[in-house]
């Protein structure tokens, strides 16, 4: 397999802030359909290697190609245009808008929430905005307002904002933190069904959530890849149960 054939070719990147380096000459392929998981202790750069990808944070060093082409040089809007949706930990919906509207300027048209509340919804943006709904389970929450959401919903509300620009890369930086066991099987089900048509980055720290999900789980330390691969042979390596998984 060549490098292009990944959709996501990470190379001896690397950033420092003020000498120390949050993210350490990493390296890391993410394959088209893929669902990787990252884990690692706190600290361990997972937070600052999704800001690298998304342009939030520009690096020192190295190279981030998606899809064959490099993203190091580019704005965030650029990026988030080439197809990378990421979703930070603490939900950033519009709470006094329905769901409906929070899924309407989420629709790539639009520019902002006044731009986009401007133009006519027309039958086609309606029609992705009943096909997302569904997908993260608020079909019949469209009228709601999302303040009124209960967390989790506030979470998959948030991911379907992502998911009306389509995003061929998705990232979600713990998803289900604070959430109810129910919220958080519904959750697995919700990504998995969305991992059909895109490749994702997910940051995790539930073990079982991680399990049920995982495609193949890469563990940080110090900026590094300390291990890689399936997570029963993750989960087995002495190196993850010394610095992550024995404590
Ligand atoms: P994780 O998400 O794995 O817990 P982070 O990526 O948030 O870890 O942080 C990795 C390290 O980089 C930490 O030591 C953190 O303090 C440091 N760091 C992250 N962002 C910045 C920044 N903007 N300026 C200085 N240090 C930072
Ligand atoms: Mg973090």
């Amino acid at each position: 397999m060549s490098n292009s054939d990944f959709v996501l070719a990470i190379e001896d990147l690397t950033v420092s802030f003020d000498g120390f380096k949050a993210i350490d000459a990493l390296t890391l392929y993410v394959d088209k359909g893929e669902l990787r998981v990252i884990i690692g202790p706190n600290g361990a750069g997972k937070t600052t290697l999704l800001d690298l990808i998304c342009g939030k944070t520009k690096a020192s060093g190295g190279s981030i190609k998606f899809k064959n082409n490099e993203m190091t040089k580019l704005a965030e809007h650029q990026i988030v245009r080439s197809g990378i949706g990421r979703k930070f930990q603490t939900p950033s919906i519009y709470e006094n808008l329905s769901v409906f509207k929070n899924l309407e300027v989420s629709f790539p048209r639009g520019r902002g929430v006044f731009g986009a509340l401007a133009f006519k919804c027309t039958d086609d943006v309606k029609a992705r905005i009943e096909e997302v709904a569904a997908e993260i389970g608020l079909a019949d929450q469209l009228n709601t307002e999302a303040g009124l959401l209960s967390h989790g919903q506030k979470q998959w509300l948030e991911i379907g904002m992502l998911l009306m620009q389509d995003p061929e890369l998705l990232m979600l930086d713990e998803p289900i933190a604070g959430m109810s066991v129910r919220e958080r099987e519904l959750t697995a089900e919700l990504l998995e069904r969305i991992c059909r048509n895109r490749s994702m980055i997910v940051i995790e720290h539930d073990m079982d959530f991680v399990k049920k999900i995982a495609h193949k789980v890469t563990v940080m330390h110090q900026g590094k890849i300390l291990a890689e691969g399936p997570m029963d042979k993750v989960q087995n390596d002495p190196k993850v149960i010394d610095v992550y998984l024995g404590h």
